[in-house]
C-alpha cells in the first residue's frame, strides 16, 4: 500500500521558488569583481534565474546539456545557479586554479556547451577558447560598459545584454527528481579529474541536511556568507541552503583576503561563515594585527582539510566565534560530519569541549559511516582503531560521471554499496570520527587538491630521473604542499632546482613541488608499486624550505 501523500519532485527551482515567495526582500549582497558592492533580493534574483533560463533557450542549450562557469561567489553565478539546474541543464562549476590542460580537458570530457565566466578570469578563456571542442558560446559576466574593448575571444557575449534582452516570464519545467543537476570534477582521485554528477534530489536532501542545527544550523534570522567558493563542491551547499531558509546571503567574490572579508562581515552583520583553515589564518592574522573584533558572527564551519585545535581555541576564546569542525567530500555534495556538541559535553571543561569540537565531527542523518579493516570487517568505534573510511547516503557518489574509474561502491554483507573515502579515520564510543591519515595519494595545499601522480610523471620525464613519488609535507599556512622523493639514474647529474625548473608551463605553477630530496631508493610493496604511506612516515619531520 502506498502512502496517499502528494508525488512533489525535490527540484533545485523550488528552493528559489519558495524564497521569492516567503522572503522576496531578503537580501543577497555581493561584492563584484568590477569593485564595487552590489545589492540583490531573493525575489530579483528569482527574476532573472528565469532570464537566464529563457537565455539558455534563446542559446539552444537543451535538456540535459551541460553549462560550465568560471566564476567567483556572486549573485550572477547565483542566478546561473538556478537558471541552468532548474531549466534542466546541467550546471558545470569550473575550478578556476586548474592548469588551462586541465580545464580544456574537463570541459571536453563534460562537454560544456556553454561557458559563463567572471572577467578575472578573461586571460584563462582565451587560453583555453581556441581548443575546446563543444563549447559553441562565451559568455562574459558583466554588463556592457565593462566588456573588455579587444577580448580575443570569438563571438564573445556579454551576459547583461543578454538578460537584457530575455523575458523573465517563465514556467520552471517539472521532472523527474532524480535527474542530473550539477556537475563538479575533483582531482582528489589518482589519475585525471573526475567527474561526481549531483542529482535535484540529492542536492535538495544535502541542503536541507546542511540547515540542521547541529550542522551549519541556519535560519532566516542569519547573514551567511560563503567563503568557500561556489566552483568547490557548490560553495558546500550554501547557495541553496540561504534560499531554502530565508537567511540573508552576502557572496565575497575575489575579495578573499583578510581586511575585504572583515569589511563584509562587519558591514553586512554576518553571523555565519564557512571556509577552508587556510582562508581564516588569513582573517585572524589580519583582525589580530589591527585589534579588532568580529561583532555579529557567532559561528564559522571551518572544513576542507583539518582545522587545527590553535584555531578553534582561538576563534572562540579571543573572537567569541563557535567553529563548526566538520568533514566532507566532493562526492558527498560535500557535508558527511559535522562536530556539534551533545546534552553530556555541554557541562564539560574549556578543554574537553575543545576535544570535541577538533574531532571532523559526528554524521549528519543521512549519511551512515564505519570504518573498515584491511580485510574489510568493520572495525569498532573505541576511539583507538583506525581503518579505512566508507560511506553510504542518498547524497554521496554511486559512480563517477560517464562511468570513470569503473565502480568505487564496496559491499557488504548485505549487499549495501559503500563509499570508500580514501580517508583513515578512528571513531570515538560517542560516534565522534577523527581522520588520522589519508590512503588516496594526493596532496591537499589550502583545500584544493594536487595530484601527485602528474607531479611525478613530470619528474619521470627528465631524463636523470630513475624514480619519483611525491607526497604531502606538513606546512604551517598551506597544512600540506608537494615534496619530490627522488632516485637518480646511475651516474646522472641532477640538482633540486635543475628539476624544479623542468616543471615551468607544464603545471599551474602552485602545483610545483616546494622541496626536492634524493634518496637511494623508494621503499616498494609486493606488488612492485611504491609504498608512499612509509615515504610519508620517513619524511614526517621533514622542514619544507618554504614553511
Ligand atoms: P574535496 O573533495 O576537495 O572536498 O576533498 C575531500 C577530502 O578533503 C576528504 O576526503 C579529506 O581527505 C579532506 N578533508 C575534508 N574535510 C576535512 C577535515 N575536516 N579534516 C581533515 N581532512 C578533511
Amino acid at each position: 500500500m502506498n502512502g496517499q501523500m502528494m508525488q512533489l519532485p525535490l527540484l533545485i527551482s523550488s528552493l528559489i521558488v519558495h524564497a521569492e515567495r516567503h522572503h522576496p526582500e531578503q537580501q543577497v549582497v555581493s561584492r563584484r569583481v568590477e569593485g564595487d558592492i552590489h545589492r540583490s533580493t531573493y525575489k530579483a534574483v528569482a527574476a532573472r534565474s528565469r532570464r537566464v533560463a529563457n537565455v539558455l533557450g534563446s542559446l539552444g542549450v537543451k535538456f540535459g546539456d551541460r553549462v560550465a562557469t568560471l566564476a567567483w561567489n556572486g549573485y550572477r553565478h547565483m542566478e546561473l545557479y538556478f537558471g541552468v539546474s532548474g531549466s534542466g541543464a546541467v550546471l558545470h562549476t569550473v575550478n578556476p586554479r586548474l592548469h588551462p590542460d586541465q580545464i580544456v580537458y574537463i570541459a571536453d570530457h563534460a562537454e560544456d556547451q556553454v561557458m559563463f565566466f567572471d572577467l578575472t578570469f578573461l586571460p584563462l578563456i582565451q587560453a583555453v577558447a581556441g581548443r575546446t571542442k563543444t563549447v559553441k558560446h562565451w559568455v562574459a559576466m558583466t554588463d556592457r560598459a565593462h566588456m573588455p574593448a579587444d577580448p580575443k575571444v570569438p563571438g564573445l557575449l556579454c551576459y547583461e545584454d543578454l538578460l537584457d534582452a530575455a523575458s523573465d516570464t517563465y514556467g520552471w519545467p517539472e521532472f523527474d527528481e532524480n535527474t542530473a543537476s550539477s556537475l563538479c570534477y575533483t582531482s582528489g582521485t589518482t589519475g585525471n579529474p573526475k567527474g561526481v554528477l549531483y542529482s535535484h534530489r540529492s542536492t535538495v536532501l544535502h541542503t536541507m541536511a546542511a540547515a540542521l542545527p547541529d550542522c551549519l544550523g541556519v535560519g532566516a534570522a542569519e547573514t551567511i556568507l560563503p567563503v568557500v567558493p561556489m566552483f568547490h563542491v557548490n560553495s558546500w551547499g550554501i547557495v541553496y541552503l540561504a534560499p531554502m531558509t530565508g537567511a540573508k546571503l552576502v557572496l565575497p567574490g575575489a575579495g578573499l583576503d583578510g581586511k575585504s572579508l572583515y569589511e563584509l562581515f562587519e558591514g553586512e552583520g554576518v553571523t555565519i561563515s564557512a571556509g577552508v583553515p587556510t582562508v581564516w589564518q588569513g582573517l585572524l592574522a589580519y583582525v589580530d594585527a589591527n585589534k579588532l573584533k568580529f561583532s555579529t558572527m557567532r559561528k564559522s564551519a571551518i572544513g576542507g582539510s583539518a582545522c587545527p585545535p590553535a584555531m578553534i581555541r582561538k576563534f572562540l576564546d579571543e573572537y567569541g566565534v563557535r567553529v563548526i569542525h566538520a568533514w566532507g567530500m566532493t562526492e558527498m555534495s560535500p557535508i558527511g560530519t559535522a562536530a556539534a556538541f551533545k546534552a553530556q559535553h555541554v557541562s564539560q571543561s574549556a578543554e574537553q569541549k575543545l576535544g570535541v569540537m577538533a574531532t571532523q565531527g559526528r554524521a549528519v542523518y543521512g549519511v551512515d559511516m564505519k570504518i573498515v579493516g584491511e580485510d574489510g570487517a568493520e572495525l569498532p568505534w573505541d576511539g583507538q582503531a583506525s581503518g579505512d573510511l566508507l560511506v553510504r547516503g542518498p547524497w554521496i557518489i554511486d559512480s563517477y560521471f560517464k562511468n570513470e574509474g569503473g565502480h568505487p561502491l564496496v559491499k557488504d554483507a548485505a549487499g549495501h554499496g559503500w563509499f570508500p573515502t580514501g580517508d583513515v579515520a578512528k571513531v570515538t564510543p560517542e560516534g565522534y570520527m577523527v581522520i588520522t591519515d589519508r590512503s588516496k595519494d594526493v596532496i591537499k595545499s589550502g583545500g584544493e587538491w594536487i595530484g601527485s601522480i602528474d607531479l611525478e610523471n613530470i619528474a619521470m620525464a627528465h631524463p636523470a630521473v630513475a624514480m619519483a613519488a611525491c607526497i604531502a609535507a606538513p606546512h604551517p599556512k598551506w597544512d600540506e604542499r608537494p615534496l619530490l622523493v627522488v632516485v637518480k639514474k646511475p651516474g646522472a647529474e641532477l640538482t633540486r632546482e635543475q628539476l624544479l625548473t623542468f616543471y615551468e608551463g607544464k603545471i599551474a605553477k602552485w602545483w610545483t613541488p616546494d622541496d626536492v630530496v634524493f634518496v637511494d631508493a623508494i621503499p616498494l610493496g609486493a606488488t612492485g608499486k611504491m609504498q608512499k604511506n612509509k615515504l610519508r612516515e620517513q619524511f614526517r619531520g621533514h622542514r619544507l624550505p618554504t614553511a
